[in-house]
């Protein structure tokens, strides 16, 4: 996958991308990343300004329209598409999240254009933008960060990206909900132990209480993200009860929080455990 990037502050991207895992995945040749500056193409030859104060008044200078355009233009011909994607990173738009990353990480290529100063003349985002993103409700001064925010989180969706390619269904986001909390070496820190069924060896359990975790963790912490997740996953009508069950380990341990809910919920069978 390609990542083109519209800046006024190549290195800072170029810089960046290139260390750690989106650095050694461009060298394996999974992913590229083409950063142009925009000052290249002004028609300015003496001050290559690309920049002008905004019609009607008010602070600051904004981008003009005729370097952004040509700098498309000179991308559009190397890619070859007569439409191809085109992100501007802006506060005005839809806020990025995994499902968008998933998405773009379907592209072949991906142009994006980080404004700077108060934004960008919007005669050329009309001609070119196909996609407005923001990455969250604040305003930065540029849009590097947000386009480097971006392409990181699409890159390792990229296939061969990561080295365990599974570990991008089970992370956060997936399905509307966290991860489950992770433990590693030693089993006891500060006297706080590793959770026991963690140690089990026993896949299918550990798959149940970390999915289990997982629900517990996103209510908590997202409730807005729950709500999603049980719309899509609706708790199971529950059958009539024959005999009176006895009380399950996992609901022993969660008392507070519904968890004979969660089980349901999960497709779990609760009383497993105690068999
Ligand atoms: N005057 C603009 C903000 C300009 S900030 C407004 O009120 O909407 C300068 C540039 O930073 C923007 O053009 C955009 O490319 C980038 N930027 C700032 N905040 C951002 C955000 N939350 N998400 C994505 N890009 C952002």
């Amino acid at each position: 996958m390609n990542f083109h990037i519209m800046t006024l502050f190549p290195e800072m991207i170029q810089q960046c991308l290139s260390s750690s895992i989106t650095g050694r995945a461009e060298s394996k040749g999974y992913i590229s990343f083409n950063a142009v500056n925009i000052r290249d193409f002004s028609n300015d030859l003496k001050h290559h300004k690309v920049d002008d104060y905004t019609y009607g008044g008010g602070a600051g200078m904004l981008m003009q329209a005729q370097p952004i355009y040509d700098c498309y233009l000179s991308l559009k011909e190397k890619i070859g598409k007569e439409k191809p994607r085109v992100i501007y990173v802006t506060p005005q738009g839809s806020v990025f999240n995994q499902k968008m990353a998933a998405d773009f990480a379907k592209e072949e290529d991906l142009i994006f254009l980080c404004g700077h100063y108060e934004g960008v003349d919007e005669r050329v985002l009309e001609e070119i933008v196909t996609d407005y993103i923001s990455i969250g409700d604040y305003v930065l001064t540029g849009g590097e960060i947000p386009a480097m925010v971006m392409i990181d989180a699409i890159s390792r969706l990229v296939p061969g990206v990561l080295n365990n390619d599974e570990s991008a269904l089970t992370e956060s986001f997936h399905n509307n909900l966290l991860e489950y909390p992770q433990y590693s070496r030693p089993e006891e820190w500060m006297g706080k132990k590793v959770p026991q069924i963690l140690l089990s060896g026993d896949h299918k359990k550990v798959d149940e209480w970390r999915l289990e975790q997982s629900i517990l963790r996103t209510k908590e912490r997202r409730p807005d993200l729950y709500e999603i997740y049980i719309a899509e996953n609706p708790p199971k009508p529950e059958k009539p009860k024959r005999r009176r069950r006895k009380k399950t380990a996992v609901s022993e341990n969660q008392e507070n929080i519904e968890a004979s809910n969660i089980c349901e919920i999960s497709n779990l069978d609760c009383n497993d455990k105690e068999n």
